[in-house]
């Protein structure tokens, strides 16, 4: 987890310390030495070093909320809440325009997009590129009315492609929080199973899910089927072409001045 000034000096007000691994990101090891340490007395030069204390879960998702974007996108590069931490090659961002009216929400990278750092770029991503092109939206640079913004519930592969857990999920949410709030889309397409849990917090099936417009935050938000679930399920692509027309219907309607 990367920190602007801002926010160690926030957690330096709440009189919170860094806990800091022992490969810790440069930024954070600073902090650590030197937030909210008392004076040490000369008589306790010697005593050896009290445990570092981890940063609360409730300081760290509160900090993130706060970031402008390059911060959060280093606090996402530098992330070791979780073990995934372990095993990635790099972190997945996001892409897209920071002004775009849709935002798509997937899963977790796979190995290409471990490979590249950018999400959707195997084999679903190109269905999803199909599926964007159809309706005359693109990843590409374009106004943000056809440029879309697409990030993951997880920022990091878990190993060969195993579903997040509930625990991972929870640490990489405010992340994905923060893309939006930044963002503020007039539409989010949820894809799959773990986008849905984690902006509606329902383990419902996507089948009762899609075909009704939902709220994340005030946004419209429509679900339908993971790109990777189509390429296994063709029969579904039909159902998934009707969720993209209401969800363009949506986004739309919403753009449309109100009277
Ligand atoms: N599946 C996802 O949900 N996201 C990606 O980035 C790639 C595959």
């Amino acid at each position: 987890m990367g920190w602007t000034e801002r926010h160690r000096l926030m957690l330096r007000e709440m009189g919170l310390r860094l806990w800091v691994p022992a490969t810790a990101h440069p930024v954070e090891a600073a902090v650590a030495s030197t937030a909210a340490a008392p004076p040490v007395p000369a008589s306790a030069a010697a005593e050896p070093a009290p445990a570092a204390v981890a940063v609360p879960i409730a300081a760290r998702d509160a900090a993130i909320a706060t970031m402008p974007w390059p911060a959060l996108r280093e606090a996402v590069a530098s992330c070791s809440a979780c073990g995934l931490c372990q095993s990635r090659r790099q972190t997945v961002f996001g892409v897209g325009h920071v002004q775009a009216h849709w935002m798509i929400v997937g899963e977790a990278p796979g190995e290409q997009e471990d490979l590249k750092g950018e999400p959707f770029v195997g084999a679903a991503g190109q269905l999803l590129d199909n599926m964007l092109r159809a309706l005359n939206l693109t990843r590409d640079e374009a106004p943000p009315e056809r440029q879309v913004y697409i990030a993951n519930t997880l920022k990091c592969r878990p190993p060969r492609n195993r579903n997040p857990e509930a625990e991972e999920l929870a640490r990489c949410e405010p992340f994905l929080m923060r893309q939006i709030e930044l963002v503020r889309p007039r539409l989010i397409l949820a894809m799959g199973r773990f986008a849905v849990q984690s902006l509606l917090r329902s383990g419902e099936p996507i089948g009762k899910l899609r075909g009704r417009v939902h709220r994340y935050q005030g946004v419209p938000l429509v679900v339908t089927y993971h790109p990777a679930y189509l390429l296994r399920n063709l029969a579904d692509k039909s159902r998934a072409w009707d969720d993209l027309c209401l969800a363009a219907q949506t986004a739309e309607a919403a753009a449309r001045p109100q009277g």
